[in-house]
């Protein structure tokens, strides 16, 4: 990666990134963070606040990673400090039962109709985990239904066809997946439904769940046809298996109620992470209370987590939560829709090709001219435009997701001085783009 054609002005990061290089493989600790699919050196943030970062070599960029989705009200946001600081003050973890897990437990229920009791654990993977376990134990089925191009955290059994990082990487299998664990996994191309009754017309009896994200954002953003969703719930019920939705990305994002709230389809399960977490680990998977009841130690189902429910996550999380009312997300939508509206009069006026997609506020740009509704559809975009289009948004001071295979995200605290900055970043961006070749 070192013959590149942009100038770095990034010493005090690429400094960094050499010492984390030596003691931490790829240098990161998640992988696309890396930089690897548009090369240059990532740059290392040091502080936020509101809808800005900034890095270690002292440059501001407006933020619209927003830490892959949870910062929802910007960073810093001054009453989830004080949250923090007011939880962190009384210590930091019990290894007991405590308030503020009921309580966001009881906000979570509150929002989600369908969603009867919850159980809290630390990352978003071990929540789709734990579903998909309690799935199989609840129906004492064995095989999984799962769409190309849905990223469901890294779980051994999840990562075939995956979005995210396995897709900004194109990796086709990954290595250490054993074929037990592979095996028991059916991928089907996504937004599909014949497909989906092909399989379970294939493996009666043995299909325990349909795990999908409620709307994709790990191939870019790739929502539902309409009827989807319905349909798979439809498919499930009539054939004895669960339907899990994975609103990780989705809840309490979209819209109060995540993306049940936009559908209005009634998961057996779902499964949180991000928003609820105000920027800490605290993600959750629930649902039915006559599936979650057969969870430990309530039921025979194991599954546990040393700092589940975590005081202080649980209470940056019901801070965060307690401020997203109805006025917060017309404000995200509306400069959603003015963000992606810039982009794509940007485009268009230097005649790059490309498709715009929402679902809520969630939104990316794929550089191709044909509406994307499947992972395949996602890889046949010109992804070398990106790059270009990404390492001047770069240069302009607009931080965006290093790949063209993720959601762009918002903020309520993206006012009107953060918008005119990504204004004036796009039309050298969009030239970039034009004028970019394939490697
Ligand atoms: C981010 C994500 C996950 C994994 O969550 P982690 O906290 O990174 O483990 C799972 N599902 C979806 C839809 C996601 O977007």
């Amino acid at each position: 990666m070192s013959e590149l054609p942009y100038s770095y002005d990034a010493p005090v990061s690429q400094a960094l990134f050499d010492r984390a290089s030596a003691v931490t493989p790829g240098g990161v600790n998640s992988p696309v963070r890396a930089f690897r699919a548009v090369g240059g050196t990532p740059r290392f943030m040091v502080s936020g606040s509101g809808p800005y970062l900034k890095d270690a070599d002292g440059r501001e960029y407006v933020d619209l990673v927003c830490s892959w989705g949870p910062m929802i009200l910007g960073h810093s946001h001054p009453e989830v400090i004080a949250a923090v600081q007011d939880a962190v003050s009384r210590g930091t973890s019990f290894g007991t039962p405590g308030e503020g897990e009921v309580a966001l437990a009881e906000e979570m229920v509150d929002r989600i109709e369908p969603l009867e009791q919850v159980r809290l654990v630390s990352s978003g993977t071990e929540a789709t985990m734990s579903a998909i376990r309690l799935a199989r134990g609840f129906t004492r089925r064995t095989k999984v239904i799962k769409f190309a191009g849905c990223y469901h955290g890294h779980v051994d059994s999840l990562l075939a066809a995956a979005g995210s990082g396995v897709a900004t990487f194109a990796l086709p299998d990954t290595p250490g997946v054993t074929g037990a664990q592979a095996g028991d996994t059916i991928v089907l191309p996504y937004n599909d439904l014949d497909a989906v009754h092909a399989a379970f017309g294939a493996h009666p009896g043995e299909i325990a769940c349909v795990i999908t994200e409620a709307s994709p954002g790990n191939m870019g953003v790739v929502p539902p046809l309409p009827g989807f969703n319905q349909g798979l719930k439809d498919a499930c019920a009539q054939n004895g298996a669960l339907y899990i939705s994975d609103e990780v990305m989705t809840g309490f994002r979209t819209s109060r109620a995540g993306w049940y709230g936009i559908d209005g389809v009634r998961p057996d399960l779902m499964t949180f992470g991000k928003v609820m977490g105000g920027g800490f680990p605290a993600a959750a998977f629930g649902g039915r209370a006559d599936v979650m009841g057969h969870l430990a130690p309530a039921g025979p189902v194991y599954q546990a987590g040393t700092l589940s429910g975590n005081p202080i996550a649980t209470a940056a999380g019901l801070a965060q939560l307690r401020l997203l009312d109805d006025a917060a997300y017309a404000r995200i939508n509306d400069v959603s829709a003015q963000i992606q509206a810039l982009v794509s009069g940007a485009l268009t006026k230097e005649g790059v090709a490309h498709t715009v997609q929402n679902a809520s506020n969630m939104f990316s740009v794929f550089f191709t001219d044909r509406p994307v509704r499947t992972y395949e559809d996602a890889k046949a975009q010109e992804s070398y435009r990106f790059t270009a289009f990404f390492h001047s948004l770069l240069a302009g001071g607009v931080y965006l997701p290093p790949s063209s295979f993720e959601s762009w995200f918002v903020s309520t605290a993206h006012d009107e001085r953060a918008v005119q900055r990504i204004a004036d970043a796009l039309p050298a961006a969009a030239r970039a783009a034009a004028e970019a070749t394939e490697a």
